[in-house]
């Protein structure tokens, strides 16, 4: 087995690469939700309530790949689920095939798995994937069991839950001897932001080249949960920022810090992200170079989990017209900022609407 590329230097999935290089935000990711079957019932899944047992058929591989031919400035390729090697079928004669299509391109590609099933399934995948992405926020397998399975309709008992956790980690381990670039992401939340030194340290031990590291955010199954105030994760952040492996990317997203923001401990925190070697902050994709395709209906979303109803459907139109389309929301229009010298795009749609309701972002301006 060997790791297709390192995507350590550039992040191909920022839309802020493509913003600069294009000057305006255009279509340069491309997003499957290739099943809605998984494993896990996780307490924050983001797509908990399109989760199912049995599902239909997706679309035939020859639309998707005649509509992703149509994208003139494809990078990256990304495959989610559900779990997306659940159904080993569907692995062999869709994904993978899918997967080999953005190779032939050029295109970097991402899955993003929980790992818990048989090592095979993932081997079959790691000649085509530049970054397997999991998630992980656990400080051991009880953790995993009682997040993992929050929203599950059956019992899942402690050995059964210890034996996929093991695999889990077992799975990582070798992807990652293997060349595999792993990417473990943690959010922070009412839960996790007490002990996130702690799950950086697991996720440095099992190998991961990157941790990324996102405020959760109240979508699907975790519209319940609590949120965390500011100062809860700036303090996270901080810590983790003291504590990390430095040999190790950390990636941060989402974050509701901004360089135009009126707390100077916001802007005290974006400074040190900056300033920190190892450290980088994605913009937010949504919308601004990626769109989401469901391979069972052909929907078009802005996001494989926002509430926001689908701009269009691959049997009418153009990816990269439905992004132009986009662009021209009411509601992008809102969030499409951008300060080339704080190297920001503005934020996400969640976020403004969660954190920042009464700020108009198009009339801010960093202030360095
Ligand atoms: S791009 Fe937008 S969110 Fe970022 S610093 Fe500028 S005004 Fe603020």
């Amino acid at each position: 087995m060997r790791c297709v590329m390192n995507v350590q230097i550039l992040d191909p999935w920022d839309p802020i690469r493509s913003l600069e290089r294009y000057g305006k935000h255009v279509l340069t990711s491309v997003e499957f939700t290739v099943t809605n079957l998984c494993n896990m019932r996780c307490e924050h899944c983001a797509v908990g309530d399109a989760l199912v047992q049995k599902e239909g058929p997706r679309l035939p591989l020859d639309v998707l790949l005649a509509r992703l031919d149509e994208v003139e400035r494809l990078q990256t390729i990304s495959v989610t689920g559900g779990e997306p090697s659940y159904d080993a079928g569907a692995l062999r004669d869709y994904i993978v095939p899918l997967l080999q299509y953005a190779k032939r391109r050029g295109v970097r590609t991402q899955i993003n798995t929980n790992l818990t099933l048989d090592y095979e399934r993932y081997e079959t995948l790691a000649p085509y994937i530049d970054v397997f992405h999991i998630s992980y926020n656990y400080r051991g397998p009880e953790d995993f069991r009682r997040i993992g399975f929050a929203n599950a309709d059956r019992h899942v008992g402690e050995g059964t839950a210890r034996k996929m956790y093991d695999r889990m980690i077992e799975n990582a381990r070798r992807l990652a001897d293997g060349g595999a670039f792993v990417s473990a992401e943690s959010m922070i939340n009412y839960r996790t932001h007490e002990y996130i030194a702690d799950i950086h340290r697991a996720v440095v031990e099992m190998g991961c080249r990157r941790h990324e590291v996102h405020p959760m955010y109240p979508s699907a199954f975790a519209r319940g949960l609590p949120m965390l105030p500011k100062e809860d994760l700036r303090k996270a952040i901080s810590t983790l920022l003291d504590e990390r492996d430095r040999s190790v990317w950390m990636l941060f997203g989402t974050l509701p810090f901004f360089a135009c923001g009126d707390d100077p401990q916001d802007r005290a925190l974006v400074r040190r992200l900056a300033d920190e070697p190892n450290v980088t902050v994605r913009g937010d994709p949504d919308g601004r170079n990626r769109l989401n395709v469901n391979t069972f209906t052909g929907d078009v979303t802005v996001t494989d989990f926002s509430d926001v109803p689908p701009v269009g459907n691959l049997a009418n139109d153009r990816l990269d017209d439905l992004f132009d389309r986009w662009t021209e929301h009411e509601l992008q229009r809102k969030v499409s900022c951008h300060c080339p010298a704080a190297g920001c795009c503005g934020p996400n749609l969640l976020v403004a609407d969660m954190y920042y309701r009464d700020v108009d972002f198009m009339k801010r301006k960093a202030i360095l």
